[in-house]
């Protein structure tokens, strides 16, 4: 008997990818390049006891054991390795058989893939995994792009492995064509990093200007999440402070090195945000701490020559840390428009035609930035698909200015206290330069017009327009015209 699906890759994702396949019951044949791998999850299916899973060791047969139209799932390191499978895979594929690649993988490479294969007629899907090696095995949320008629294919599996949100379906939909199922995963993963660093600023507050104890912090945490700002991220934060550690006294997190680590989609996202001209400031600003973290001989150098400024002793700690909560609210909020208006612009160039609210539905379960404000956000674009930024939406609007006045106090204590907060005053700064009708930009464009001859537009005429600023303009023959 034939498999339904094949795996190839079985590392962390893979191994737990196909035993979740497997345990609803669909037939999945697996392979890897290293052959050790395929008998550690055929092993592990067995230990599971009901779950039809085939180990193959060679592509030939791994090919050979799977149903017509064949699919078969890849999830190898992105990169080089997911080309090398490509071709291994497809010398033993014909035409009308579905390559999905599940990996992080930068969009344009699986654009470039699916053009590849096009002459062979094998259909090819990039689609973006999150939550890890549990979502994994238990329910992720899943982002695929590619052709639609082989994606159709594919989704009464998906449906089944992906998690599963009781008002809102499993985690998975149709995105779009190929490359935009990686891109809303870049994305994803961008505003994880923005989620994340909002988390640790507001940390930093409680713990460094209102000295509070980590039980008291991950007190904090636990009451919030049942809150408007329940999420997968504040959950586990509460559970990282708590955590004892084990080979000394004290807390694991006061004992953990603070140079943050990162894998390069949150760099993806702040690159691409840059070339489709999207201000992306909360997500910009966590990549930027966690290279600065990076630094951290440098900055114990630095450290003995620049000290804090004295913390206010007088400080109302229960005011703050409602303010906290207010501002942190109101940050993820402006971090959500930013990465969704990138996802838009992507989507306007390259004709994607993605849903925004599909979007926030996907990310509802099984993936590290569920939240309950998707909820909201899943309202909003469905509410009205062409909104321009989600800061407008009429409740979001309302529950922005409701937090206004506190989480301008916080930003406020953070500079005074030397705190940083930059995802925190980012997003501050993004809404409070998207909320006013006129900017300081009419001297910016007076500068590049007054050096480069760049002209610029009125507010009373039509048309560009060039002014000869100074004599020294005039001299070198320059007038004041209408362009
Ligand atoms: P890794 O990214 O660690 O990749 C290891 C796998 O890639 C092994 O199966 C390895 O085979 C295979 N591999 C490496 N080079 C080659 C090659 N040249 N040819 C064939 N196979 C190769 O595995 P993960 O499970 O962590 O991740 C898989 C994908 O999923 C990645 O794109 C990752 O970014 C993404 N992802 C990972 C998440 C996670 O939490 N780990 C979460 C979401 C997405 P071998 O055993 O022979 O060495």
């Amino acid at each position: 008997e034939k498999c339904d699906v094949g795996l190839y890759g079985l590392a962390v994702m893979g191994q737990n990818f196909a035993l979740n396949m497997a345990s609803h019951g669909f037939k999945v044949c697996v392979g890897n390049r290293s052959s050790s791998k395929v008998d550690t999850t055929v092993q592990r299916a067995k230990n599971e006891g009901n779950v039809p899973v085939v180990g193959a060791k060679e592509i030939e047969e791994f090919i050979a054991r799977l149903n017509k139209p064949r699919k078969v799932i890849i999830l190898v390191q992105a990169g080089k390795p997911v080309d090398q499978t490509i071709s291994k895979l497809s010398a033993f594929m014909e035409p009308g058989d579905i390559i999905i690649d599940g990996g992080n993988e930068w969009f344009p490479n699986s654009i470039r893939r699916a053009e590849d294969l096009t002459p062979k007629g094998i259909h090819f899907i990039g689609m973006g995994i999150s939550g890890g090696e549990e979502g994994a095995r238990n329910g992720p949320s899943l982002m695929p792009g590619g052709p639609k008629q082989a994606y159709d294919l594919l989704a009464p599996i998906f449906e089944k492995c992906a998690a599963q949100v009781s008002r809102t379906g499993p985690c998975v939909g149709y995105l779009g064509p190929i490359g935009s199922g990686n891109y809303v995963k870049t994305v994803h993963n961008g505003i994880e990093y923005g989620d994340m660093q909002l988390i640790a600023e507001v940390y930093d507050v409680m713990k460094t200007v209102l000295k509070m104890e980590n039980e008291e912090i991950a007190d904090q945490f636990a009451e919030w999440n049942k809150t408007e700002l329940d999420s997968y991220l504040i959950e586990i934060t509460e559970k990282c402070l708590r955590k004892k550690d084990d080979m000394t006294d004290g807390y694991v997190v006061d004992k953990i090195l603070d140079k943050a680590g990162m894998k390069g989609t949150g760099r993806w996202t702040i690159q691409e945000a840059a070339e489709r001209g999207v201000a992306a400031p909360t997500m910009a600003a966590a990549l930027d701490t966690r290279l600065l973290s990076a630094r951290k001989e440098e900055r114990v150098a630095a450290s003995k020559i620049f000290s804090s400024p004295s913390v206010d002793e007088s400080i109302d700690q229960a005011r703050v840390v409602e303010d906290l909560k207010a501002a942190l609210y109101a940050s993820k909020i402006c971090s959500y428009a930013q990465g969704l208006s990138l996802i838009k612009a992507a989507s306007d160039e390259f004709n994607w035609n993605v849903d925004l609210s599909e979007c926030a539905r996907l990310w509802m379960g099984g993936c590290i930035i569920r939240a309950k404000l998707l909820d909201s956000i899943q309202q909003a674009f469905s509410n009205d698909p062409d909104l321009d930024n989600l800061l407008v939406d009429a409740g979001l609007s309302k529950e922005i200015i409701d937090r206004t006045p506190a989480w301008r106090r916080t930003v406020a204590l953070c500079t005074t206290s030397g705190i940083a907060c930059p995802s925190l005053c980012g997003s501050l700064t993004y809404f409070d330069t998207y909320r006013r009708e006129r900017l300081p930009a009419s001297l910016t464009q007076a500068q590049r017009d007054f050096f480069g001859g760049h002209t610029y537009e009125r507010i009373d005429m039509n048309g560009r327009f060039h002014t000869a600023w100074t004599d020294a303009h005039r001299d070198i023959g320059d007038v004041n015209q209408r362009v």
